[in-house]
């Protein structure tokens, strides 16, 4: 098919057959009108399908790929998808991965974004044909889900939900706060700096360990915009303390604004210290603020539920403009809410000893073909979405350490957990239905291994 680059080729002599090489490379226009480049171009775009040719080329000329073979190594250049974000298997036994994009979304929370990504209702009433508010059918399911609710409204995450009421209620005002709340959430990011970046003051009372109702009630005065009750959602402070329940704390007269962090709607048994939305406004609280990518199990949002005046208020400050969400935000959690279970939600209630049989099957797999597995039991753990401290039992296959680097940089790439020199591929983060790709990867790997 490229023979106008080979009709002006003679048989080459050894020393120049480099140089030859060069000669023959086929010409980009030529390459780009192959009908399987052309699919390639509709599909990721003119540059990332150059960028494939080019990369042939270069190989080409470089002596490492033979000429007529560079239609294969421009198809074998090109990306699976335009974005560079990769697939990865969580099989760390942390059940939310801040790395790894916290909650993986569930297959119909997968299809609500898909189908939102093209032009859809989220403004309007096709019945009427008139203007309707964005993200109701979102907004209904969160305050159907979270029964007390008397309305809600959905932010870009956690942060935002907690930096809206803080503009809104509080900005000029107190936010009366508990010094053992005063909490740092990750990467240097600590709530204390962002409430008081909207304009509000902290009024700190109690001490780290020991808060006491009548601490909170010395403080709260005619400067309160509300009381904020932080949950310690990546620590716990254990042995001589005390802190001031939601219930407690709504009798003192002010608004209560409860950041429960998780997301959880209502209680999970699997995890029953953790604070949920319907039992926390349920003991009093005006506001709860949440994210939507921890327990709950769906896409980055930041969840505002509670008294109608007060969601009203927050909605309609210009600062909610900026904090708004898109279209595929909204399908992603309302379809996590209405649909089936979460992966999340399914990670959690996993029988240990089914994820031990898992790990047996695994093994037994894998010792097939020849590769030295074991299983093992481990400790699984919530992550930095919930639960501190609480370990859940699990199960996984252990493979030789050198297997690390072939499982992260694989197709799909496996994240496990090195361990005295193994690396321990824990499963309770992981969908049985990945099970078979999981050991798709593990043989993958230890081919790579050996070659390296
Ligand atoms: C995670 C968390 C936040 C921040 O939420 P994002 O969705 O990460 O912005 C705030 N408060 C608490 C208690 C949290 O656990």
């Amino acid at each position: 098919m490229y023979s106008s680059a080979n009709e002006t080729s003679k048989v080459p002599a050894l020393d120049t057959a480099a140089a030859d090489a060069r000669r023959q490379v086929a010409r980009t226009d030529v390459l780009l009108a192959d009908p399987r480049l052309a699919e390639a171009e509709h599909r990721l775009g003119r540059s990332v399908t150059k960028a494939a040719v080019a990369a042939a080329q270069r190989r080409v000329r470089a002596g490492e790929v033979a000429p007529e073979m560079i239609m294969d190594a421009a198809l074998a250049a090109l990306p699976p998808l335009t974005a560079a974000l990769r697939p990865v298997i969580n099989a760390t036994g942390v059940l939310v991965h801040t790395n790894l994009g916290r909650a993986p979304l569930s297959a119909a929370a997968r299809a609500a974004v898909f189908a939102a990504g093209g032009t859809v209702d989220v403004e309007l009433d096709l019945l009427s044909g008139t203007r309707a508010r964005r993200g109701r059918s979102a907004i209904d399911a969160l305050c159907q889900a979270a029964a007390p609710a008397q309305a809600a409204h959905v932010v870009n995450n956690g942060a935002a939900a907690l930096a809206l009421a803080a503009t809104a209620l509080a900005a000029g005002q107190e936010i009366v706060i508990s010094k053992g709340e005063l909490v740092e959430i990750g990467d240097g990011f600590r709530l204390p700096d962002l409430l008081t970046s909207t304009g509000a003051r902290l009024r700190e009372v109690g001490t780290t360990n020991r808060t006491e109702l009548a601490d909170y009630r010395a403080a709260v005065g005619p400067e309160t915009a509300f009381v904020l009750k932080i949950h310690s959602s990546n620590f716990r402070i254990t042995g001589f303390t005390r802190s001031v329940g939601v219930a407690e704390l709504a009798g003192l007269g002010a608004p209560v604004v409860a950041d429960i962090g998780s997301g959880l709607l209502t209680p999970e048994p699997a995890i029953p210290d953790e604070p949920d939305a319907a039992t926390t406004l349920r003991a009093g609280a005006a506001l709860v603020t949440a994210s939507g990518d921890k327990l709950l199990g769906g896409p980055q949002a930041g969840l505002i539920l509670g008294r109608a005046e007060l969601v009203g208020q927050l909605a309609r400050h210009p600062l909610a403009r900026a904090l708004r969400v898109d279209k595929l935000t909204l399908a992603a959690l309302e379809a996590t809410i209405r649909g089936p279970v979460s992966p999340v939600t399914t990670s959690l209630r996993m029988d240990s000893r089914d994820l031990y049989a898992r790990a047996l099957r695994l093994v037994d797999e894998l010792r097939r073909a020849g590769i030295e597995a074991q299983p093992l039991k481990t400790e699984a753990v919530v992550g930095g979405g919930g639960a501190p401290g609480v370990t859940l039992p699990s199960a996984g296959v252990s493979v030789p350490g050198t297997y690390a680097f072939a499982l992260r940089t694989g197709d799909p790439a496996v994240l496990g957990r090195t361990q005295a020199g193994r690396y321990v591929l824990d499963l309770r983060a992981v969908p049985e239905s990945d099970d078979a790709a999981l050991a798709g990867a593990v043989r993958a790997a230890a081919a790579g291994a050996v070659m390296r």
